[in-house]
């Protein structure tokens, strides 16, 4: 018997919305995470214009 592969869910440590698409780091322990979605770090300007996390932010 093989069990399912479980995704670990998480949670957007700013909105709270649950397993956002588009996350950044996550932090999981034991299947309950946290993380922050995109749309978070974009509003809060984390995100350079490719996507990517700025120099410098730490989440
Ligand atoms: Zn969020």
């Amino acid at each position: 018997m093989s069990a399912p592969l479980t995704l670990p869910r998480l949670s957007c440590r700013k909105c709270g919305r649950t397993n956002p698409m588009v996350y950044l780091a996550p932090v999981v322990i034991e299947a309950e995470g946290t993380c922050i979605c995109q749309d978070c770090a974009e509003a809060r300007q984390w995100l350079d214009r490719d996507g990517n996390l700025r120099p410098g932010i730490e989440l």
